[in-house]
């Protein structure tokens, strides 16, 4: 008897490391790149995505199906709907520089963007370098409040090779993504990290801030064997959607354990009598610089509503 030619329907594993039209590329759980069609029903996968596929290789194989989701990174496109950009992303590290500027605020936004999409945040400082001792210092001190609140901060400078070894053991193990400013230093830093992709490093008087980098896709890079870059073009400088003033509080995480004590359930932490949010910024629980720049963050979202 003849044995029936082998047909093979058993599911395996395998991430997806891009996502085109109606095609992903993907890693096969035995490290092997193919570029999978995409079913109907999986419509919906992004990079990151971890799925089970069918075939022997790039001319039969099919995403059948995927792993429910542990953090999912959004969007709204130009209509307002929200749109998936990669999934299962662990680490956001939020990078500044002293060129273009430290924006508090912006650092900020990013944390509440971060808390609110519960993937661990990570403060980065980079172009050390441009920094004189004392300068550094302030900085430090400065930064220090995030700290205090729980966050990690870490100091690098690309072009001195200064922090990089800290800046990798925080990305050890972990799926993470680069997001801040146009010019701290992203792709330099995706460079350092990923020496054999070509990446495009922009120069800060480039103001365009077009077709600077050579990637259009999100694209998942691997650091090491347990450790991968997400380099989004669409995400590198997002900007938080609109949300109402209780979720941004809960985005401020040392308001946690104070905004169940205020006297109103819908408190907005203003003006009420017997607020806990102010009662903890008197009594210096709370720093006064960062529940300001809470209200600056609401008044933002008001704005934009009365604009309408
Ligand atoms: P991106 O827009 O965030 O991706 O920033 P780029 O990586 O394109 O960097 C913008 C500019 O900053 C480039 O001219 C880089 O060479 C420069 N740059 C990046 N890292 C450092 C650094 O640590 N120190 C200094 N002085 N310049 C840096
Ligand atoms: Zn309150």
């Amino acid at each position: 008897m003849n044995p029936e030619p082998e047909q093979d329907t058993n599911d395996k594993k395998g991430t997806v490391i891009a996502r085109f039209g109606k095609s992903a590329d993907i890693e096969t759980s035995e490290g092997q790149l193919l570029n999978c069609a995409i079913r109907k029903a999986m419509i919906s996968i992004v990079c990151g995505d971890v799925i089970t596929w069918q075939g022997h290789d790039n001319n039969d194989c099919v995403i059948c199906d995927r792993q429910e989701r542990k953090t999912l990174l959004e969007r709204p496109d130009a209509s307002g709907k929200y749109k998936p950009i990669a999934a299962n992303i662990d680490q956001i590290i939020i990078v500044s520089a002293p060129r273009p500027g430290i924006d508090l605020d912006m650092i900020d936004r990013y944390l509440v963007a971060a808390e609110l999409i519960h993937i661990e945040p990570l403060i980065l400082l980079n172009k050390t370098d441009l920094y004189e001792k004392d300068e550094l210092q302030k900085m430090q001190d400065l930064l220090n409040t995030y700290q205090i609140i729980g966050y990690d901060i870490v100091y690098s400078s690309v072009k001195q090779d200064h922090g990089l070894e800290t800046l990798l053991n925080h990305l050890r193990g972990k799926t993470s993504i680069l997001v801040g400013q146009s010019g701290v230093g992203k792709s330099s830093l995706a460079k350092h990290l990923l020496p054999d992709i070509k990446i495009a490093i922009g120069k800060l008087s480039d103001t365009s801030g077009q077709g600077r980098h050579t990637t259009t896709t999100t694209r998942s890079y691997h650091i090491d064997a347990a450790s991968s870059l997400i380099d989004s073009p669409g995400i590198r400088e997002f900007n938080l959607w609109k949300i109402s003033p209780s979720e941004v509080a809960s985005g401020f995480r040392e308001f946690a354990e104070h905004h169940g004590n205020c006297r109103f359930n819908d408190c907005a932490h203003r003006r009420e009598p017997d607020c806990a949010i102010n009662t903890a910024v008197t009594e210096g629980k709370i720093a006064k610089r960062r529940y300001d720049s809470f209200i600056r963050l609401c008044d933002s979202f008001q704005e934009q509503v009365q604009k309408r």
